[in-house]
C-alpha cells in the first residue's frame, strides 16, 4: 500500500506514457499533453491515402522494452522486421553498403571495407593502421570525434561514423559525448583497450535490430494511452507548478477554454529538456539552468509518394535507403525506401512508392530556413543524384521537428548527475524523457517507466511507519 494516490504526467509523449502505463492500477494518473494528439515525436499521419509515419518509424529490437510494451497493449502481431539490407552510405558520388558487423560505423572488421569505396586507399590504411599501445585509459568524458580520430583516422570517422550518428541523433560528432552516446566504445576507452580487436570479439546480435508497427509506430502511443486507463487532457498544456503546503503539487494549465487547475501527490515532467527547465525554474534554478543548457537540434521529415509505374522507379537500387555523411555537403542527411523497407506499406499502397528524407542536423538549422516547397525540391535533387530520375511526387509532405532531438554533448552524464541531485530534493517530483539516458523509444519507454517507480518508492518511503 502506497499513499500516492494521484499523479500528474505532463507530456503525452511515449516517456510520459510509458510512466502512466507502469502507474496503471497504483495510482490515479492525468495526462497533460499540450498537442491536439498523444504521441510527440511518435506520429503516423496519411499520404496519398496511405498511413506513414512523420516521426520515428522503428523501435530498437536490441533492448527489450518497447517490444515489450507493444505486446503488453495488444500491439505485438503488428511488429514486424524490416527487408534485410545493409546500412548504405551515399558518398564520394556512389551508394556504398557498409559490411556487416560494425558499431555505429566502427567497423570491426577493417578489411572488409576493401572494395567498397567508402574511404579512400589513405582512408582505409590509416583505419587498418590503428596505433597497436592502448591509449592511456580515458578518465574524463570527451567528444566522440577526438577519441576516434586517434584510433581509426579522421576519414573513417568522418565517412563511417558521422552518417549513424546524424541518423540517430541529428548529431555531429565532434560535440557528442563519448560516454552518453557511445558508451559500449566508452567502456573500451576508459579500460585502455584497442578499439578494433576489441569489437572484432564481441558477439554479433541475430536478427533485426529495429523492428516497426504496421499501420505506424504512431499506434503505439494511442495504444498505451488507452490501456494504461490514465485520464488523457490534449490541448492542455502546464504552464507552472505550485507547491502546496500538504506536500501535494498544483499544476496550472492552459486550455482553449480557459486555465485548468490540478493538484495531485505527484508529478511527472516527460517533457523535452527546455520544456521541464522553464516549469521548474521557480522551484529549482540550479536544476533550470542543467536543463535549459541541454542543446536540441531541429530536424524535417520530408514524406513522399511517387507513382510506380513512372519511368526511373524500376531503377530504384536495393536496400532500404541510405546516410549521408555531412563532409560531402548534401542537403538530405537520410533517405528510406519505406515501400522496400516495410512490407506492409508496399501491401497497402502497391501502386505507389513512399519514400522519406530527413534534413537537418545540429549546426544545420540553416538548412531548414527555407519554405516547405524549397526544401522538396532540395531533397529531389540530392535524391535525383543518388538514385537516378525519379520523377516528381504525387504527393509530399514536410514534417518539421524544431528542436527535435537532444543532444548528449561532452559532460552530459555529469549534467544528469547534477540534474538527478537536484529533482531529488523536490519531493513527489521526476523527470523522464529522451533529453536523459537515450533518445530512441526503448530508452524513453525505460525512463518513463523508472520515473513511475521512483514516484511509487516516495510514496512509500513517505507512509509513517
Ligand atoms: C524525426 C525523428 C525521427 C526519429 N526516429 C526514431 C526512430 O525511428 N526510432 C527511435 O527509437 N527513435 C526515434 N526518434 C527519437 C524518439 O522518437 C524520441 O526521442 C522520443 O519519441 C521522445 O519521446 P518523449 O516522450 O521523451 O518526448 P516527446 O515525444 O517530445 O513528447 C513530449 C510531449 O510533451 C508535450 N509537451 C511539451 N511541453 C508540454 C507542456 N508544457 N504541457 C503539456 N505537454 C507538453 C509535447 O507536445 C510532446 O507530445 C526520432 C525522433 C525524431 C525527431
Amino acid at each position: 500500500m502506497t499513499s500516492t494516490r494521484s499523479v500528474i504526467v505532463i507530456g503525452g509523449g511515449v516517456s510520459g506514457l510509458a510512466a502512466a502505463w507502469e502507474l496503471r492500477d497504483r495510482a490515479e494518473v492525468t495526462v497533460l499533453e499540450s498537442d491536439a494528439k498523444v504521441g510527440g515525436k511518435l506520429r503516423t499521419g496519411t499520404l496519398a491515402g496511405v498511413a506513414v509515419d512523420e516521426g520515428a518509424e522503428s523501435v530498437m529490437a536490441l533492448r527489450p522494452e518497447a517490444v515489450e510494451l507493444a505486446e503488453a497493449v495488444g500491439l505485438g502481431r503488428t511488429l514486424t522486421d524490416p527487408a534485410p539490407a545493409p546500412v548504405t552510405v551515399w558518398t564520394r558520388d556512389a551508394l556504398r553498403p557498409m559490411p556487416a558487423g560494425h558499431v555505429l560505423g566502427i567497423p570491426s572488421d577493417p578489411a572488409a571495407l576493401a572494395g567498397t569505396g567508402l574511404l579512400s586507399d589513405a582512408g582505409l590504411a590509416r583505419l587498418c593502421a590503428e596505433p597497436d599501445r592502448p591509449p592511456t585509459p580515458l578518465t574524463e568524458d570527451v567528444a566522440i570525434a577526438a577519441y576516434l580520430s586517434e584510433r581509426i583516422g579522421r576519414e573513417a570517422v568522418d565517412r563511417l561514423v558521422e552518417p549513424l550518428l546524424g541518423g540517430v541523433y541529428a548529431g555531429r560528432t565532434d560535440e557528442l559525448s563519448l560516454r552518453s552516446a557511445m558508451p559500449g566504445v566508452a567502456g573500451i576507452a576508459e579500460r585502455g583497450e584497442p578499439l578494433l580487436a576489441s569489437l572484432r570479439g564481441r558477439p554479433r546480435p541475430r536478427g533485426s535490430f529495429v523492428r516497426g508497427i504496421e499501420g505506424g509506430t504512431g499506434r503505439l502511443p494511442l495504444a498505451v494511452a488507452r490501456a494504461s486507463g490514465a485520464r488523457v487532457l490534449t490541448g492542455t498544456t502546464a504552464r507552472a507548478l505550485e507547491p502546496t503546503a500538504s506536500g501535494a503539487w498544483r499544476v496550472h494549465a492552459a486550455t482553449a477554454d480557459g486555465p485548468l487547475l490540478l493538484t495531485a501527490d505527484a508529478v511527472i515532467l516527460a517533457v523535452p529538456a527546455f520544456a521541464a527547465a522553464a516549469l521548474l525554474r521557480p522551484h529549482a534554478p540550479a536544476v533550470h539552468r542543467e536543463l535549459a543548457a541541454i542543446p536540441y537540434a531541429s530536424t524535417a521529415v520530408l514524406t513522399m509518394a511517387f507513382p510506380r509505374d513512372r519511368a526511373g522507379l524500376g531503377a530504384l537500387p536495393d536496400g532500404n535507403g541510405f546516410l549521408v555523411p555531412p563532409v560531402d555537403g548534401r542537403t538530405v542527411k537520410a533517405a528510406t525506401f519505406l515501400s522496400t523497407k516495410w512490407g506492409w506499406q508496399a501491401a497497402a499502397a502497391p501502386h505507389l512508392f513512399l519514400l522519406r528524407a530527413s534534413v537537418g542536423r545540429a549546426g544545420e538549422e540553416h538548412l531548414l530556413d527555407r519554405p516547405d516547397r524549397h526544401l522538396l525540391r532540395a531533397a529531389l535533387h540530392d535524391l535525383h543524384h543518388a538514385v537516378g530520375p525519379i520523377g516528381e511526387p504525387l504527393a509530399a509532405r514536410v514534417t518539421r521537428w524544431d528542436r527535435g532531438l537532444p543532444q548528449y554533448t561532452v559532460g552530459h552524464a555529469a549534467r544528469l548527475a547534477r540534474i538527478a541531485e537536484g529533482v531529488a530534493a523536490l519531493a513527489g517530483l521526476e523527470v523522464c524523457g529522451a533529453a536523459y539516458e537515450g533518445v530512441g523509444i526503448a530508452a524513453c519507454v525505460a525512463t518513463g517507466s523508472a520515473a513511475a517507480r521512483r514516484v511509487l518508492e516516495g510514496a512509500r518511503a513517505a507512509v509513517p511507519g
